[in-house]
């Protein structure tokens, strides 16, 4: 049996038919610029790559093009369940949970928390019930690996009306991702997740950390909202809370161009002036491009800050685990991060580092130094092995 794992972003819809057993995968794909004349789709089946225009097409004319292909293959009536990735479940939500109306509603009610994410989410749930009235629907929440946080790791120094009325408090995101690898970690380590203090940090164009203790989160650099830590693609990370109100009456701005100039035009686009691409930035580094390298030493000076944070969440630290498009490729930042986490005990094997690049899972330290590693997220698989557990359990 297989399932059906949908992403669906604000104009996009990513998917994946995925065995959750051994994670193959039949196919895959992604629509975007969904809703525009140029809205198109990309179809991947075992290799064989296809783009289909699909003018103004809506999220449910994309998932129409993939019940077709589904038919094609022969997959119709092999599906198990349709896994959605949703981005917040604030804390209502720890576990996956069988999408009913009342399941609905409450990530309704998590649409304040996440106004750009959840909304998209819930199209791409009710496209999908129409497209596949007869399976069950499951979501998988990416907040909801981080319930597990202690109250000293989710509770911020604001006035306790805030949390109690509005939900003002850390939540954490990437829990598929930071949950997968953190077990795939303890298999390579050859040692139970339950005995395990590992960092995972999780570097795509969102990057977070998690410290992951017996294999539950305990802390994150992420909050409230997906903006909080690490230096980001676009996004800024920390910033001094006092600086919406500050650049807001300086610059003329609005609280939520503030918020949106943080989101989209901070963070490696920023600092470097250039793009929020890594492996761009690297290139121009090489050239002798300045803002590029200051971009990334930025972005590595706060990943190994976060880190050390994260081993004193721990009480210890056992591991470290890079993933992500820049965790998994990118052997110099890798190097660098752990070039300054000198102080935990960190060595790099140079040569395995440089071997660890997307595919190609491994350890990355020389033998007397706490063990980093480099390891392949795979969050369909993980919404997949969700969605039928929690299938099966039921
Ligand atoms: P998303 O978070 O959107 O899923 P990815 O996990 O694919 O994104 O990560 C995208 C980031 O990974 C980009 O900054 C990209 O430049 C970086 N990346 C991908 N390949 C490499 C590489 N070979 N070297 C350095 N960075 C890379």
């Amino acid at each position: 049996m297989w399932i059906l794992v949908l992403n669906s972003g604000s104009s996009s819809l990513k998917f994946a038919v995925v065995n959750p057993g051994s994670g193959e995968v039949r196919l895959s794909g992604l629509a975007e610029r969904l809703g525009s004349e140029a809205a198109s789709m990309r179809m991947d089946r075992g290799g064989e790559r296809q783009t289909h225009a699909l003018k103004g097409g809506s999220y449910a004319q994309a998932l129409d093009l993939v019940l077709a292909e589904l038919g094609r293959l022969g997959l119709w009536g092999q599906l198990r369940a349709v896994g959605h990735r949703v981005v917040h479940g604030g804390e209502r939500f720890s576990a996956p949970a069988l999408i009913t109306p009342e399941v609905l509603e409450a990530i309704r009610t998590c649409v304040p928390l996440a106004p750009l994410h959840n909304p998209a989410n819930i199209a791409g749930i009710k496209a999908a019930i129409r497209a596949f009235p007869d399976l069950p629907q499951v979501a998988v929440f990416d907040t909801a690996f981080h319930q597990t946080m202690p109250e000293v790791a989710y509770r911020y120094a604001v006035p306790e009306a805030w949390y109690r009325q509005h939900g003002v408090r850390r939540y954490g995101f990437h829990g598929t991702s930071h949950a997968f690898v953190a077990a795939e970690a303890a298999q390579l380590l050859a040692r139970p997740l339950t005995e395990l203090k590992l960092v995972t940090a999780h570097l795509g164009n969102g990057c977070s950390v998690c410290a992951v203790l017996g294999g539950r989160s305990v802390d994150s650099s992420m909050g409230l909202t997906p903006l909080e830590g690490l230096v980001m693609g676009t996004r800024s990370g920390d910033v001094d809370p006092g600086l919406h109100d500050y650049i807001s009456r300086q610059a003329g701005l609005s609280l939520t161009e503030v918020t949106a100039a943080l989101n989209r035009e901070s963070g490696l686009l920023a600092l470097s002036g250039l793009t929020n691409d890594m492996r761009e930035l690297e290139e121009a580094a090489a050239r002798g491009h300045a803002q590029a390298q200051l971009a990334i030493d930025i972005f590595v000076n706060r990943l190994a800050r976060s880190i050390a944070a994260m081993a004193v969440s721990l009480g210890g630290l056992d591991g470290v685990v890079f993933t992500g498009g820049i965790g998994e490729n990118s052997a110099s930042v890798r190097a660098a991060t752990l070039t300054r986490l000198r102080v935990l005990g960190f060595a790099v094997d140079q040569e395995a580092n440089g071997r660890a690049v997307r595919g190609h899972p491994g350890i990355i330290t020389a033998p007397d130094s706490p063990p980093a590693l480099v390891i392949n997220t795979n969050e369909e698989w993980m919404i997949a092995r969700e969605a039928q557990g929690l299938l099966n359990s039921d």
